[in-house]
């Protein structure tokens, strides 16, 4: 029997080798890289995640996991592999007071939907809620809350994982916290997340949401800088805005929640700011539509066709002392200036000490910026494309001789020794939890991490 032959007799229904499954496998959101794999696998259990794990890795047959399919850069595909297609793991509850236990194939979409039914929500959302558990579980997760509650993988309680290994474990800071601590914001290194029991708090009713604008990047960074700090507003993001030819905005977007029919008291929160008055926006909105405010987003990028388009994003965590300098360079920069008619870009400021998985890497210091230049390249222009991942790569760079790392849900070619010192410290331990738990070296390869 070829190896071939053994894996269909293996898998038999559960696996699908139809050419436009692989070729849907191939890509991702990022659409940008491409890697065909032998077959995918759509497991509904757990144990036929171990079982696939068992043949994998003896044969080093790599082995990609994918959740909601938003990889910007190949993360999630495996080269003459097996792709794992979790949607159909996709069960969320129970849901109790202050916890839910949710496979890792739902959306948040699904999360939040289930867990709105009893008034509850996750402390921490990402923006776009259409991306998968198990993917933003193993990036880190970053929200408009993550200032006051860390990433939505420091919400987790419990994990249920099969590990490369092909050992089915559950893991908790109290059971096992060394797995636990290797899976989350571990880049599905070394284990697939089958299950998490996630943290939730009450679901406020209502928010109102202010955009305050500022034409002054010191002042913005102080304004953003304090209200973090503070503690202020339940969300906190913000945005550069290319405006005119060469001119910036910046926009802080803080978010009150407020239940009942008193709505918050705008002449204290907005206090001591620096911000134009004159322009400020605001608007009440229910908890779930603000909660899924991307969709419309999504809907228009859909109905325009630049939702398929390539993605070269980039995402970087600035240091604090550098922030200003660096935002400056990369905005001025002509390879970026197509963010001045589309796109977006992301500049809020984010607490080290909230940030609790030790795998997620920050820069030093206490406050610290996410900056995330979001773009779209043309369609059929490979060149173009290219030259905007080159971009990444300059800016990524240039980020980085001033203290930043990348938070690494990148369109970004990251060589071994860039990983290596992207880890810092923690590199030696993360080997040795590769090599502990996926000793065959077949998982995350799409990540490029060689550990
Ligand atoms: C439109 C959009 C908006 C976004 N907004 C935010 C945001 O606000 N904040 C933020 O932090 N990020 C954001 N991201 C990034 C996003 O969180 C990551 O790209 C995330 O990894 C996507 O998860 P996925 O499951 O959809 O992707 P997939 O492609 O399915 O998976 C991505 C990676 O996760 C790993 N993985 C997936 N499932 C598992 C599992 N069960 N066990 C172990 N590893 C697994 C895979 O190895 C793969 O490398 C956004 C991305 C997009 C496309």
């Amino acid at each position: 029997m070829t190896p071939a032959d053994d894996l269909a007799a293996r898998f038999g229904q559960a696996l699908d080798t139809r050419p436009e499954t692989l070729r849907d496998a191939a890509q991702d959101f990022g659409r940008l890289v491409r890697a065909t794999p032998r077959a995918v696998l759509r497991p509904r259990s757990a144990a036929r995640i171990r079982e696939l794990l068992e043949f994998a890795g003896p044969r080093h047959i790599p082995v990609g996991v994918r959740a909601g399919g938003h990889a910007l850069y190949g993360q999630s595909q495996a080269a003459d592999g097996i792709v794992v297609d979790l949607r159909a793991m996709n069960r969320v509850g129970p849901v109790t007071e202050d916890q839910v236990t949710v496979q890792a194939g739902a959306s948040w979409r699904e999360v939040l939907a289930a867990t709105l039914l009893y008034g509850r929500t996750p402390p921490v959302l990402t923006d776009y809620l259409g991306a998968g558990v198990g993917g933003v579980l193993s990036a880190g997760g970053l929200g408009g809350a993550t200032h006051r509650h860390g990433l939505v993988a420091d919400q987790v309680l419990e994990l249920e994982v099969v590990t490369g290994a092909g050992e089915h474990r559950v893991c908790s800071p109290g059971r096992d916290p060394a797995l636990f601590h290797a899976v989350l914001a571990g880049l599905g290194q070394c284990a697939v997340i089958v299950e998490a029991t996630l943290r939730l708090v009450p679901a406020p009713e209502r928010v109102r949401r202010y955009c305050l604008f500022h034409d002054d990047l010191p002042r913005y960074l102080a304004d953003q800088r304090r209200l973090a700090e503070e503690g202020r507003f339940a969300h906190l993001e913000g945005q550069a805005r290319p405006v005119g030819d060469r001119g910036l905005q910046y926009m802080i977007e803080a978010v009150a929640p407020y239940d009942g029919p008193c709505p918050p008291d705008d002449g204290r929160l907005l206090a001591g700011l620096a911000h134009d008055p004159a322009t400020v926006e605001s608007a009440d909105l229910g908890y779930a539509e603000f909660a899924h405010r991307v969709d419309a987003d999504e809907e228009i990028l859909r109905a325009t066709g630049e939702w398929l388009h390539p993605h070269p994003w980039l995402n970087l965590l600035l240091p604090d002392e550098t922030a200003e300098p660096v935002v400056r360079s990369v905005l001025a920069d002509p390879a970026f200036a197509d963010l001045r008619s589309t796109g977006l870009v992301l500049l809020y400021p984010l607490l080290s000490g909230r940030l609790r998985a030790p795998l997620f890497r920050r820069p030093p210091g206490h406050v610290l910026w996410l900056f995330a230049l979001l773009r779209t390249a043309p369609p059929g222009s490979p060149a173009t494309a290219a030259r905007m991942v080159a971009a990444n790569r300059a800016a990524h760079d240039l980020a980085r001789a001033a203290g930043a790392v990348a938070y690494p849900v990148n369109a970004l070619p990251l060589s071994a020794a860039d990983w290596r010192e992207h880890h810092g410290t923690g590199w030696q331990s993360f080997a040795e939890a590769k090599r502990r738990h996926d000793p065959h070296l077949v998982l995350g390869r799409g990540h490029g991490l060689r550990l």
